[in-house]
């Protein structure tokens, strides 16, 4: 008999689509394996349906667990490495000569971290563009989280046909793994590092597949004067000429557009993942999330890799992408409480193609968050979607279910020895600062090799970046 989870007390956010939310006070939700089968007032639950396993949620919120919907995951291990430098420098002079010195352990490691802190802070889902992908998938399977995976391409590096071929292999192997728990797209890194005849041969093994794309677009204002340079066109558009958007789309960034851009995402249902914070760090930008809505675009939140953004907290992605709305055009009214929730949420969800997910409704996946709301800074209580956006923390957070599983009990993570992803990811980070700063500065005796039995990816540009 599959397992029966009632979360009973708390005050649910239920409800299918992409308007406000049903609070039920006093509310229940009913997981029946995988599978939220009631959510609403408890006195509409069939009284003779039994849980194997009860919670207590009174006093609490209870959430769709939350979607983070582009990140690089294992660049937790560089978190903190190189801060407060411009885009370009940031990346040549310091992500891709560490980068270059990544093995397929640190990235499962570095995933491991980024999860656990992904977990304890709501996050249920991620979309991680990077490399030695299938330890990442490796890290998703055993520590039970979602996630829509794939390789970064880069068309113009050394290597770029084993990357594609490592890139396939994971569609093939993990795409649909963990009772359907994985997805995996191909991802064309973005339009400066891809030409189109590279484009082209990844769509051919796209169609092939039949795979998602996941991409960076229209990131940064140079980036949209160097492709219209090359191209004569603006990034989204030249992506749409080459066929990308034939196939599922998933967009990070898509800061800089006009209005034919925001009419093609529109048309081909492009799913665009907004990263505040690092669109802020990195200095590239403001997205225009409201018009995108407007013209019926997918949107969800992300936080990007944790060496741009330096955390993945989505609590803060969602403060942040609410207030840059209203400040930007002295609107107040712009991008309300109930829109950020929705697009860490469902809007997440959708931009990832995950089917039935990130809602609190009947026949959807149980990925669920409650939050605890003894903290002083959720006193009093007024408005409580008001209350989860502007005000809640990721320490607020007490259980995770994924998949209708308990992944986080009392704050405590069930499937991740965190003291020991602690330990690993800061040797590991030590030796990656080490040899990047060697790489910058010439050889030196300090340059020790990978770890027995790693080998390092030995194309330079690996295929991360933000
Ligand atoms: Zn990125």
């Amino acid at each position: 008999m599959p397992s029966r989870v009632l979360i009973e007390g708390g005050w649910v956010f239920a409800g299918e689509g992409s308007g406000p939310f049903d609070i039920v006070g006093d509310g229940v939700v009913a997981v029946e394996g995988e599978r939220i089968i009631y959510a609403g007032p408890a006195s509409g639950l069939d009284p003779s349906w039994q849980p194997t396993r009860r919670i207590d949620a009174r006093g609490k919120i209870v959430l769709p667990g939350l979607v983070n919907a582009h990140t690089h995951h294992a660049m937790s291990l560089l978190r903190g490495y190189a801060d407060d430098v411009p885009l370009m420098p940031w990346l040549e002079e310091h992500i891709w000569p560490a980068e270059a010195h990544l093995t397929g352990d640190d990235v499962y490691w570095g995933t491991l971290l980024a999860i656990a802190e992904s977990l304890l802070a709501g996050v249920t889902t991620f979309a991680d563009m990077y490399f030695f992908m299938d330890r990442v998938a490796q890290a998703v399977l055993e520590t039970g989280v979602r996630a829509h995976l794939s390789r970064g391409l880069i068309g113009v590096a050394p290597g770029s046909d084993r990357a594609l071929e490592e890139g396939k292999a994971l569609v093939s192997g993990f795409h649909g793994a963990g009772d359907g728990r994985i997805r995996c797209a191909l991802a064309p890194h973005a339009p400066y590092t891809c030409p189109p005849p590279y484009v082209a041969r990844v769509l051919e093994a796209a169609a092939a597949l039949g795979c998602p794309i996941h991409t960076h677009l229209a990131e940064t204002r140079a980036e949209v004067e160097q492709i219209r340079a090359q191209y004569g066109k603006s990034p989204i558009q030249h992506f749409a000429e080459l066929g990308v958007f034939q196939h599922e789309t998933l967009a990070a960034h898509c800061v800089h557009l006009d209005e034919a851009d925001i009419a093609l995402l529109a048309e081909h249902r492009v799913g665009v993942a907004h990263n505040p914070i690092s669109n802020c760090k990195l200095a590239s930008g403001i997205a225009p999330v409201p018009e995108l809505l407007a013209a019926g675009v997918t949107v969800g939140l992300a936080s990007d890799g944790a060496a741009s953004t330096n955390h993945l907290d989505l609590f803060e992605e969602m403060r942040l992408a609410a207030n840059l709305q209203k400040v930007s055009r002295y609107d107040a009214t712009a991008l309300p409480a109930w829109q950020v929730l929705r697009l860490a949420t469902v809007g997440g969800a959708r931009a990832l193609g995950f089917d039935r997910l990130g809602c609190l409704a009947p026949g959807y996946l149980a990925d669920i968050v409650i939050l605890d709301l003894r903290a002083p800074h959720l006193w009093p209580r007024h408005d409580l979607t008001s209350l989860v956006v502007y005000s809640a923390k990721a320490a607020d957070v007490d259980t995770v279910l994924v998949h209708g599983k308990v992944l986080v009990d009392g704050g405590e993570l069930l499937t991740i020895d965190l003291e020991r992803v602690e330990h690993e990811t800061q040797q590991r980070a030590e030796r990656l600062a080490r040899l990047g700063r060697a790489a910058r500065t010439g050889p030196a005796d300090e340059n020790p090799p990978a770890p027995a039995g790693e080998a390092a990816d030995p194309s330079p540009r690996g295929g991360a970046a933000q």
